[in-house]
């Protein structure tokens, strides 16, 4: 995993002033980094029946369509608001810089399906919290949520995990 994480570069002060920004680009145009960043991430799961991973936009669309197909289950689109064009459920959340509202298509989940969350990077959890709500609004059963980043300090993963939600990270970087 040493390997991974120096394949995520840092940018300092984006998109404001403190923020760390772990840019995962530069492990995704790596192929032999982006192919181990999908078999972490989905290992623990393939012994587990998954229905379907929902990827959060937009970096768990590339992170989950590839985990979903490894997986062999569909993949399910949580996207930013206003971008879906079917009927949606919404919910707003605080992000690490600002507040925003994603959304699910209202009929993606049906009662009962075993839902595996996937995004890039875990910091404050509020997306991820925003993520499950609609899941679980949806009929969803999490199974999981996996993440190529924990920022420990900030402490998304043990909101998380409160909410009786398994957490998969790969990789830590201290700070914001
Ligand atoms: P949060 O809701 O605070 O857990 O933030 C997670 C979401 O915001 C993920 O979709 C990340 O891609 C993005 N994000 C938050 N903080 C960072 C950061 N320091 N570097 C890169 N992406 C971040």
């Amino acid at each position: 995993m040493d390997n991974l994480k120096s394949l995520i570069r840092t940018i300092p002060d984006y998109p404001k002033p403190g923020i760390m920004f772990r840019d995962v680009t530069t492990l995704f145009r790596d192929p032999e980094g982006f192919e181990l960043a999908i078999i972490a991430m989905a290992r623990p799961f393939r012994t587990q029946r998954i229905d379907a991973v929902a990827g959060i936009e937009a970096r768990g669309f590339i992170l989950g369509g590839a985990i979903a197909d490894r997986l062999g289950c569909g993949f399910i689109p949580i996207r930013k608001k206003g971008k879906l064009p079917g009927k949606t459920i919404g919910q707003e959340y605080t992000l690490e810089y600002g507040v925003d509202a994603i959304e699910i298509h209202d009929d993606a989940i049906e009662e009962g399906q075993r839902i595996l969350i996937v995004d890039d990077l875990i910091a404050t959890g509020g997306t991820a919290e925003a993520a499950i709500k609609l899941v679980r609004q949806t009929g969803g059963e999490i199974v999981g949520a996996a993440f190529i980043i924990d920022l420990p300090e900030i402490g998304g993963r043990s909101k998380i995990e409160a909410l009786d939600v398994n957490c998969h990270v790969l990789v830590e970087f201290d700070g914001h």
